[in-house]
């Protein structure tokens, strides 16, 4: 089909996901599709929606983990989203906003409280799908409001209450979420500028930043210890399948050592869960979002 003439310029037919994701790895989408404006994100869905394409988003593509062979349909790269916009202690931030610049952005105006977003890769639409954050807390008790829109066409707002926060995720999954409005609090510029570079810090000395990854690839299990402490006491430092290997520095990480595939990943992971279950009883659940062609949309 003839794609509308705002979506061509920036779209593009078997787009290497490789090149969309963190882990660097990654089949083609048939077609991608890199929207700037909500507008766009509309006319896309509208499309998708007349030729029976699945639908599915990517921020910055650093909690996914995406198939060798690819994926069908359409992909919407939503990083052209990038629109950030003040009120009093509010901003209203385009979903391709990434974490860095909403964190930049808000420190100007004197307002904090985003600690949550600092040290790791991604935009707003993503961290609010998937409650980013950690110790210092999560994205979602920020959020004001989310609009998106859903596979329908249907545009909506949700208050915060509604959007199912969780850890390490959300009831999101529903929508191709194109803004988000956060309330912060006021913040002292330079105590708040050396918490987030305290805090930056620890994760450069823990974790393997050089090198490429989706961060952590299990949840926490309620109830036990951390996944990065079991995966560590079951031996699995070190472990490679392929190109991919458990990091020797954060046992939760697997990280690309340059030509790891899709296939690698799964069987480290597979072959990881099976020993944390024989040393500890805990069966660990994937945290990292696989995309394959039995994925479900968006
Ligand atoms: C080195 C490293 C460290 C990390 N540390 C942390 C950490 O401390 N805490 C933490 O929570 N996470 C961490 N992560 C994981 C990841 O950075 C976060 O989950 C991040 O918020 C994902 O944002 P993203 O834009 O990259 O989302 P993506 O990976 O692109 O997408 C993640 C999911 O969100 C969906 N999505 C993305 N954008 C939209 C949108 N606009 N509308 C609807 N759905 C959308 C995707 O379809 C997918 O299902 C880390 C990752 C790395 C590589």
């Amino acid at each position: 089909m003839t794609l509308p003439a705002a979506l061509r310029t920036s779209a593009a037919s078997r787009y290497p996901l490789s090149r969309a994701t963190t882990f660097r790895i990654g089949g083609p989408a048939a077609l991608a599709v890199r929207p700037r404006t909500s507008d766009e994100v509309a006319l896309a869905l509208h499309v998708a929606r007349t030729e029976g394409w699945t639908v599915r988003c990517v921020g910055m593509g650093s909690n996914l983990l995406v198939d060798d062979h690819g994926v069908d349909g359409l992909v919407l790269l939503m990083r052209g989203l990038r629109r950030i916009e003040f009120e009093g202690a509010s901003v209203t931030c385009g979903a391709g906003v990434t974490n860095n610049q909403v964190l930049q952005a808000t420190r100007a105006r004197g307002l904090g409280g985003l600690e949550c977003l600092v040290g790791y890769p991604g935009t707003l639409g993503g961290a609010v799908r998937m409650n980013a954050g950690g110790a210092p807390g999560y994205v979602g008790a920020r959020v004001q409001w989310v609009k998106g829109i859903e596979p329908s066409g249907r545009v909506v707002y949700r208050d915060a209450r509604d959007c199912g926060f969780r850890y390490r995720g959300s009831a999101l999954s529903d929508l191709v979420v194109t803004e988000v409005r956060l309330l912060l609090p006021p913040a002292d510029p330079e105590e708040y500028a050396l918490r987030c570079a305290s805090l930056r810090d620890r994760k450069k000395a823990t974790q393997p930043l050089h090198l490429p990854s989706a961060g952590c690839v299990w949840k926490n299990p309620p109830g036990h210890p951390a996944a990065g402490r079991l995966v560590e006491e079951a031996g699995c430092k070190g472990l490679r399948a392929g190109g991919a290997e458990v990091s020797t520095l954060h046992a939760n990480f697997i990280v690309n050592r340059g030509d790891a595939t899709c296939a690698d990943v799964l069987s480290l992971m597979e072959e990881v869960r099976s020993r944390v279950a024989d040393r500890s009883g805990v069966l660990l659940e994937r945290e990292v979002i696989h995309w394959h062609d039995a994925a479900v949309a968006v």
